[in-house]
């Protein structure tokens, strides 16, 4: 058996249960892994309120780090005893330990902490395909980033400085701003006092971005268009304020033949081969000093509804972790 924190309807905070699940044994391509530390994203927000559907009951938590106990058949890149990390749909990880496909659980460097591994998982994978496999960025471009004292925020901020990119941040509070500066960013602007879209206008000589990076959505949707140069591209990732409303496509011409995306982590992790190669990519940036993750958040498993609390207040900065 092990502790499990599930959800039987949509809902706030109270609806997360802690609850014992049997655990069973890996079949083929799968393993158990027992987590030492699991992360917290705002994806399991969505998750819990039904922002994003799911047949329910359903296990919550994308994202954790723990020792391998065993294998099944067919499972060569890990073995039992092993440190491993993962992002990986289906939900499952706010657990003591659970089975799980392999395919994107991947051996974690032994100069990293669980601590760091349950935290970078999702969010520096994220990160990861931002910068390199969604639009050409070069050293020398000018990215915005919304957002940018939270968990993918402060990845963000420390990604683009150690490639030479220009990352204009935006967060909540100017105790936000000056802790996205301290780890890289260039500029950060507190959207909460000033007009975002206009001061990335002074901070470029009038010119725009070159690509806006937006997963707070609809609050602040339009100003990041507002804030490209012309052929620029809005990388739309995720909702913190609410989903983007429905737009006219001609407005993209109007504004300067901007391009836009939504993408998801999934899709890019979605080929084993691939996400073992993003996860070394991103274990490599940990391991030469270029990222260090913060964690300013650590709760119990059985305080999980504490946690989903506190970053939907917005109360949080860089990473949250839960400890089974
Ligand atoms: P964060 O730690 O960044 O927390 C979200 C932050 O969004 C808050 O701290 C807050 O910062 C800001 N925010 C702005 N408006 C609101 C609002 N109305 N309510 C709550 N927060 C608000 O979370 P994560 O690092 O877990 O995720 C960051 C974003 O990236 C999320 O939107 C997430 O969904 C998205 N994401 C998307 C992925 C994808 O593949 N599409 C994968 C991973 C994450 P401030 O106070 O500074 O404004």
């Amino acid at each position: 058996m092990a502790k499990t924190v599930v959800i039987a309807e949509h809902g706030g905070p109270e609806v997360l249960k802690l609850e014992d699940r049997p655990l069973g044994a890996p079949g083929p391509g799968e393993v158990l892994i027992r987590h030492e530390v699991c992360g917290l994203n705002f994806i399991d927000i969505y998750q819990r309120t039904g922002l994003y559907p799911m047949d329910l009951p359903a296990a919550l938590g994308m994202e954790a780090a723990g020792v391998i106990e065993a294998v099944g058949e067919g499972v060569t890149h890990l073995k039992p005893g092993d440190r491993a990390a993962y992002a990986a749909a289906p939900p499952g990880a706010y657990a003591e330990a659970r089975v799980m496909a392999a395919a994107q659980v991947c051996p974690l460097p032994d100069g990293i902490s669980f601590e760091d591994g349950a935290a970078v998982m999702l969010k520096g994978l994220t990160t990861h395909y931002l910068f390199r496999r969604t639009t050409p960025i070069a050293k020398g471009d000018t990215v915005l980033f919304h957002a940018a004292a939270g968990g993918v925020g402060l990845i963000a901020c420390q990604w683009a400085a150690s490639e030479g990119i220009t990352l204009i941040g935006t967060a909540g509070t100017d105790e936000k701003c000056q802790l996205a500066l301290d780890h890289g960013a260039t500029h950060c602007i507190n959207y909460r006092t000033e007009d975002f879209a206009a001061r990335v206008r002074d901070l470029t000589d009038g010119e725009g971005v070159d690509v806006v990076m937006d997963a707070v959505g609809a609050d602040t949707f339009e100003g990041s268009l507002d804030s490209l140069k012309p052929l620029g591209m809005m990388i739309s990732f995720g909702n913190a304020s609410g989903p983007v409303p429905p737009f006219s496509i001609g407005v993209l011409g109007q504004k300067g033949s901007l391009k836009i995306t939504r993408p998801t982590l999934f899709t890019h992790i979605a080929e084993p081969e691939t996400c073992q190669q993003m996860a070394r990519g991103l274990f490599e940036k940990l391991t030469s000093g270029a990222i260090k993750m913060r964690v300013d958040q650590r709760f119990t498993l059985d305080d999980v509804g504490e946690a989903h609390r506190a970053l939907e207040a917005r109360k949080t900065t860089g990473s949250t972790v839960l400890i089974p």
